[in-house]
Order: structure tokens, then sequence, then C-alpha cells
């Protein structure tokens, strides 16, 4: 099993099975998943992806 990171540009967070999938990549969260469209600065887990 590799671990692999959210597709999310800027976030470091890495993806488990619980991972959102779309368009054939997997994001940490919701927000990186839409690319941050909702305005949200960060995933969740402490970082600031979507600055
Ligand atoms: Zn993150
Ligand atoms: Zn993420
Ligand atoms: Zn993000």
């Amino acid at each position: 099993m590799s671990q692999q990171q959210c597709a999310c540009p800027k976030c470091d967070c890495s993806v488990d099975s619980q991972a959102i999938e779309k368009n054939g990549q997997k994001f940490c969260s919701e927000s990186c998943a839409i690319g941050h469209e909702d305005g949200s600065t960060g995933c969740g887990h402490n970082c600031n992806c979507g600055k």
C-alpha cells in the first residue's frame, strides 16, 4: 500500500481510504476537491493550501 498525496497543488496532506476522488485525482477534503472555489483557505488539516 502506497501513501498518496492530496492532488491540491499546495496541499501536502496525505490521503487515505477516505479520500475524495474527482477526475481521477484524490483529495484530502471536499474543499481541495473543488479547488477551494468555496473560498476556503485550507482543508481543515492546518494548512493554507487554499490561499
Ligand atoms: Zn491540506
Ligand atoms: Zn488537500
Ligand atoms: Zn487544498
